[in-house]
């Protein structure tokens, strides 16, 4: 399954990659999380990701989708993968089609999940990750251990500095202008399926197999 989970910030993308992958075995492919790790292993590309990444932009095109195209030459993504945050942009759309086809690979779905401002920005101000396995939670809706720590390894939850409600602000305006078009051309192309991102994780998992299920 070559899956793309497209949405605003805080629209579950990770929450329900994470899910997708215990369930097909593929890895999720989250171009957020391989820029993050290599802002903290303070690489030359990480020390200049993080500029972009602190004011709430984007990183630029060449170096994203330099990433990606390594890593879906890896082994474990012959049998499939589902990207969460790539692509963001039209430029990177048309390069991801060009590297599946030098894969000989094609896409099977793209997942739009749909979710209210207020909501994004609820979930993103609430939204914890665990210094120690990475996993996420949020303090309402998904919520940590009673001791306040990550539920899955007691490790220590941090929130992303990205995730105060200003540059929020500015990632929604940067992802209605540069990714939302995104929306048309996969719908064009016959991939795109919306679904409801506003009902509980569980509710929202069920909807993206059934969706799947027409592969
Ligand atoms: P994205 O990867 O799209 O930015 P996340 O998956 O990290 O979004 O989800 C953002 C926050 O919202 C997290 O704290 C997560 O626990 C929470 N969350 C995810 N899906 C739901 C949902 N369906 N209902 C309520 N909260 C959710
Ligand atoms: P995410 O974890 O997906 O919310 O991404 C966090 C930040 O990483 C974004 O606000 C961008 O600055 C950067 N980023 C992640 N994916 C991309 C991408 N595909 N293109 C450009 N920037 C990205």
């Amino acid at each position: 399954m070559k899956i793309i989970l497209l949405g605003p910030p805080g629209a579950g993308k990770g929450t329900q990659a994470a899910l997708l992958m215990g369930k097909y075995s593929i890895p999720q492919i989250s171009t957020g999380d391989m820029l993050r790790a290599a802002v903290q292993a303070q690489s030359p590309m990480g020390i200049e990701a993080k500029k972009h990444m602190d004011a709430g932009g984007l990183v630029p095109d060449s170096v994203v989708i330099g990433i990606v195209r390594e890593r879906l030459q890896e082994d474990d993504c012959r049998g499939g993968f589902i990207l969460d945050g790539f692509p963001r942009t039209l430029p990177q759309a048309d390069s991801l089609k060009q590297v599946l086809v030098d894969l000989d690979q094609e896409l099977d779905s793209v997942i739009s999940l749909q979710v209210d401002t207020d909501a994004l920005v609820e979930r993103l101000t609430g939204r914890r990750t665990c210094a120690d396995c990475g996993k996420g939670c949020h303090l309402r809706f998904d919520p940590p251990a009673q001791d306040g720590s990550c539920r899955y390894c007691g490790g220590e939850l941090v929130q992303r500095d990205d995730d105060r409600e200003v540059t929020i602000r500015n990632r929604m305006k940067v992802y209605q202008e540069q990714t939302a078009p995104l929306e048309d051309y996969y719908r064009e192309q016959g991939l795109l399926v919306t679904v409801d991102g506003m009902s509980d994780i569980s509710v929202v998992q069920q909807a993206i197999q059934a969706a799947l299920q027409d592969c």
